[in-house]
């Protein structure tokens, strides 16, 4: 997958609010000082077994490809 298709997919997931990424799924948010942490979702959130643990990490990979 290229940086572009991953960044769709990662958005697909994902949202950047007020510095906090958040489950579209269930809302939840983990601020940038625990990028190093697996995400806790609420117990019931849809979208938890389908997306990567560490959000701020696969951000930061898909940086990393698209720079090279
Ligand atoms: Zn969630």
């Amino acid at each position: 997958m290229d940086s572009n298709q991953r960044m769709i997919h990662w958005s697909a997931a994902w949202a950047l609010v007020g510095g906090v990424v958040v489950c579209t799924g269930c809302m939840r948010g983990q601020p940038i000082t625990q990028s190093g942490e697996s995400f806790t979702h609420e117990v019931n959130c849809k979208a938890k077994d389908d997306i990567v643990s560490m959000p701020w990490a696969e951000l930061h990979q898909i940086l990393d490809q698209e720079r090279g």
